[in-house]
């Protein structure tokens, strides 16, 4: 499919929209973007935020410690400063209207980096879910942290990430809301994929 199609995937952090995400482009073959890794590479890059986000590259971004938790927090605390988001939307714009189809998962992607997405889905769960994922990952009980200190992080990152006043995390007016609280893995993913199959459905419909 060489048309544009875009795919944004919004939501709090552990609500799943990694697997979703990489699981509908597989699903489709569109390309992917977890733009999550763009500020949590200018978190551990260190130094001045604003210098790192303009001059990021393909080997910070192939960091093998991009995913702990103290990246997140890094992360969420750099996504607050607008000329660092400002210095990462032209390539996630470009990155979204590429030929071929794209998903791209964040916290702004339905409502700043592509507003004329095709399919928006806000992914969503309970914060004691998505703490309870993050610490079972971690080990569960032979984790480094006790799950109340990860629920208390996972707030404390809620809480940045709405209150933010540039960008800030909500879900845009004509997202569907996926909650995945109550879901299995493969449940959401096929509940994903279903709202973009109905989309390219409705998008390839003749007189569409
Ligand atoms: O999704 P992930 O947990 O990797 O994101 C890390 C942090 O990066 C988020 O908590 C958020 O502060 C920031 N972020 C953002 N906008 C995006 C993606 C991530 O502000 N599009």
């Amino acid at each position: 499919m060489t048309r544009i199609f875009t795919v944004a995937i919004d939501g709090p952090a552990a609500a799943g929209k990694g697997t979703i995400s990489r699981a509908v482009a597989a699903h489709f073959g569109f390309a992917h973007l977890d733009t999550g890794a763009l500020y949590r590479a200018v978190g551990v890059k260190g130094g001045d935020p604003v210098a790192a986000a303009q001059s990021l590259t393909t080997e910070d971004l192939a960091r093998d410690d991009l995913r702990t938790l103290e990246a997140g927090q890094a992360a969420s605390q750099v996504a607050v400063i607008p000329e660092v988001r400002a210095a990462l939307l032209d390539f996630q714009k470009r990155f979204a209207r590429r030929p071929g189809g794209a998903v791209l998962d964040g916290r702004d992607i339905g409502t700043v980096i592509c507003p004329e997405a095709e399919v928006k889905i806000y992914v969503t769960a309970s914060a004691a879910v998505r703490a309870r994922r993050r610490w079972l990952e971690l080990g569960g009980d032979a984790a480094p942290k006790a799950y109340d200190t990860v629920l208390a992080e996972v707030e404390e990152r809620d809480a940045r990430d709405m209150g933010r006043a540039d960008a800030p995390l909500r879900a845009a007016a004509d997202a569907v809301t996926l909650d995945t609280s109550d879901l299995s893995q493969d449940a959401a993913v096929a509940a994903a994929i279903a709202l973009v199959a109905r989309a390219l459905a409705r998008r390839d419909a003749p007189g569409a």
